[in-house]
Parts: structure tokens; C-alpha cells; sequence
């Protein structure tokens, strides 16, 4: 008996590529709106978990969290420091023997430097991991302080500019002799291989905090995007570099993992007992081990197509369909269907998952925000939204980043 795997994606479309192996088809793209559909039935399930206190908002209001749970994807073809919060890279931690900060303060630390352009037209190192390791404890204390203070808040901006003014100052009180800037600045080396875990720590921390502000319209816009990156998380290759299956010829993985496999299954017997969503104790402890979760997948998500594709003769493997009213070169059903099997319900298991963790991160929100009344909110807030102009940018454009896979 097979059990049905559910809809799990991120990003767009199920993209079939010329190096899927012989014969090599034509690259299709397809509709995006297809590839929301997992993000969105995350989101609305998770609603029909909570608890009354918390029903009596998130209720009236589920549609709107259903119909947004994509915004973030969409976002990536707006602006360029969007893609890297979706996924990250373990594997490319593990080539560079480096450790995994838990928190986003020391991977923000860790990982950026500090450069000042004098007047005379010279650039000046001011911050980096190496200087603050032989600093005093008192500077390190400073420059974490200072990081709060001005880095953190600026990660996700195009403009990585800082006040020459007030770090020119802070650097003086360190003891160092320093001339004065015409412009001072951070670079970073996080943004090359995802900033997922870190990027749901902030995100809870927000979410939280309009909690206690009572603030409805963030609260929602919070919890939509959320429930997204959480969704993401539970994705195994987007923890992963090789997340199109690029480095061992597979390549389409991720759209026929994440799209294809519930395009086909989802719908045909499937089992969304989630529970009660938990509080979570520890936001970084937590959001770390549902990526550890996912990432412990990707060599069965790799090697089993892999068999399959061995097994399986090329002229199998890809065939026409239609989607959406449209023909398109895609995995053949049967072939789909072995995969489906052969994985014997993973997709289902960390759609599941993924529901029960947005709910839990909600229900969580609202109890450290001091579990607020929010009968006493706007209800219904009427949401002004950039959904149009996201939506023309996604129709429009190239995405930013990250191909459109991850
Ligand atoms: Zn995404």
C-alpha cells in the first residue's frame, strides 16, 4: 500500500533540464503557481491545529496566510538578498572543517568583516573574526554589542554601509588610531551558502515581538513568511549545495522531489494528523534540528533516484505530460511512481513535520509574547500588501541569487 506523499516545495516549478540523462530533453519550465501549492497547504493546515485562544484570530484569517505562503519565493525576484534565507549549504561547512554557529549573533561575528575608506582614499580593515579572537574581553563584549546594534538589522538590505561617524568613534574608544572615513562598511561570506537556521531565529524573534505589540498585520505577514522558510527547512536538498542534484547528473531533482512527486500523489490518500502544536523551548536549538532532520535525507533522496534512474530505461524516464493545460516534458508517471514508493513516504513525513513546526512556532510566539488576548486586536485588519508588484517581478523577471531550484 502506498502511502501518499504530500506537497513540499519551495521555489517554482519543476524544471526538466537538458543534462537530465539521455536522451536529453527540452528544458521546460513550468507555471509557477503550481510549485506554491506545498507552501500553501502547510500554512492553512497548521491554523487547524492551534488552540481556541489563538483560532479566533488565525481563523478569519486563514486564506490570507494561505494565499501568501509563497510571497517569500516570489520576493527572490525582487530583491537580492532574499534567495540565501531559504536554504543552507551543511555540506559546505563540513568541506571547510567549520563549525556551525548556533546563533545568529556569532555567525554574523564569525563571518563578516568591517572595512573603513579613509579620506586619503585607503581601505582599512577594522573588524574581523581573527582581531576580535586576540582582542581583550571587553572589546569582544563591545563589538558583539556593536553588531546588535548595527549589523544585525542591515544583514538583509542591498546597502551594506555603516555610519563612518559613530564606528569611527567606537573604534577610537577600543584604542585604536584610526584617520577619518569618507564611507565604512561590512562585507560577509554567509550569504554564499544560506543563512536558513539564523534566518528563522529573527524571524521568531519578530514574530514574537508583534505578538506582544498586538500589531495583527504584522503578526500575519510574520506568520505567513514563516511558515514558508520553516516549509523550506524540512526540505532536505535545501540543505545542501548539491540541491539540483548538479554535482552527480540528477539534475531536476529538487523540482521532481518537491513538485512533481505531490503533483501526482498528494491528493490520492494521504493523512494530515499533525497534533497539537508544542512550545518551543529553544528557537536556535530547535530550528537547527529540524535542518540536521532534512539533511540526514539527502543521500536517500539522491541515491535512490539514482537507482532508479540505472534501473530504468532513459526513454522512461522523461515523457510528455500536461500541467496545467500545458504540454510539457516532464518524469514519467511511472517513473514518479517508483520513486514515490521507493521512498516509502518520506515527502508525507516532512510535509507533517513542517505543518506541526509552523504551528508550533506560532503557538510559541504567542505564549512568550505573554499570550495576549487578541480578541482585543483588529480581527480582520485590511492588508495592504506588495503582492502586485511581487507577482510582476516574479512573472517578469530573473530570479536573484539562487537558480530557481532551491
Ligand atoms: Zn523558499
Amino acid at each position: 500500500m502506498n502511502k501518499i506523499l504530500l506537497p513540499l516545495l519551495c521555489a517554482a516549478a519543476l524544471v526538466v533540464s537538458a543534462s537530465f540523462r539521455t536522451p536529453a530533453p527540452q528544458v521546460h519550465s513550468c507555471a509557477p503557481e503550481w510549485g506554491f501549492f506545498g507552501h500553501k497547504r502547510i500554512n492553512r493546515m497548521a491554523v487547524m491545529t492551534l488552540p481556541p485562544q489563538m483560532m479566533v484570530f488565525f481563523k478569519p484569517n486563514i486564506d490570507y496566510l494561505t494565499d501568501h505562503a509563497a510571497d517569500p519565493d516570489m520576493r527572490r525576484y525582487a530583491v537580492n538578498w532574499e534567495a540565501p534565507r531559504h536554504y543552507i549549504d551543511l555540506d559546505e561547512y563540513q568541506v571547510a572543517g567549520k563549525d556551525y554557529d548556533l546563533l545568529w549573533i556569532d555567525a554574523l561575528l564569525n563571518n563578516c568583516q568591517i572595512k573603513g575608506v579613509s579620506v586619503a582614499g585607503d581601505t582599512l580593515l577594522l573588524y574581523n573574526k581573527a582581531r576580535r579572537d586576540t582582542a581583550s574581553a571587553a572589546a569582544q563584549d563591545a563589538w558583539k554589542s556593536y553588531f546588535f546594534k548595527e549589523v544585525m538589522w542591515r544583514f538583509s538590505s542591498d546597502d551594506k554601509t555603516l555610519n563612518a561617524d559613530s564606528l569611527s568613534a567606537f573604534v577610537r574608544r577600543q584604542g585604536m588610531d584610526v584617520p577619518a572615513f569618507t564611507t565604512v562598511f561590512f562585507t560577509e561570506t554567509l550569504s554564499a551558502h544560506g543563512i536558513l537556521p539564523w534566518n528563522l531565529q529573527q524571524m521568531q524573534k519578530r514574530l514574537t515581538n508583534a505578538f506582544r505589540e498586538k500589531d495583527s498585520k504584522l503578526i500575519l505577514k510574520i506568520c505567513a513568511d514563516i511558515g514558508h522558510y520553516i516549509g523550506d527547512a524540512h526540505v532536505p536538498l535545501h540543505t545542501t549545495s548539491n540541491y539540483n542534484g548538479q554535482k552527480t547528473n540528477q539534475y531536476g531533482i529538487h523540482g521532481f522531489w518537491e513538485s512533481r512527486i505531490p503533483e501526482l500523489f498528494a491528493d490520492a490518500s494521504y493523512d494530515y494528523f499533525v497534533g497539537k502544536p508544542e512550545y518551543i523551548e529553544r528557537p536556535s536549538t530547535y530550528f537547527w534540528n529540524v535542518i540536521f532532520e532534512s539533511h540526514k535525507l539527502v543521500d536517500s533522496v539522491l541515491s535512490i533516484e539514482w537507482a532508479l534512474r540505472s534501473a530504468i530505461s532513459a526513454d522512461q524516464q522523461i515523457c510528455p505530460d500536461v500541467r496545467q493545460g500545458k504540454q510539457v516534458l516532464t518524469q514519467c508517471r511511472e517513473f514518479a511512481a517508483a520513486y514515490q514508493a521507493n521512498m516509502r513516504g518520506m515527502v508525507e513525513r516532512r510535509m507533517v513535520a513542517a505543518i506541526h513546526a509552523v504551528a508550533s512556532s506560532w503557538y510559541s510566539a504567542w505564549l512568550d509574547a505573554g499570550s495576549p488576548d487578541l480578541t482585543e486586536m483588529d480581527v480582520k485588519p485590511a492588508l495592504a500588501t506588495d503582492e502586485e508588484e511581487l507577482k510582476q517581478k516574479f512573472e517578469n523577471g530573473k530570479i536573484l541569487g539562487r537558480p530557481e531550484e532551491h
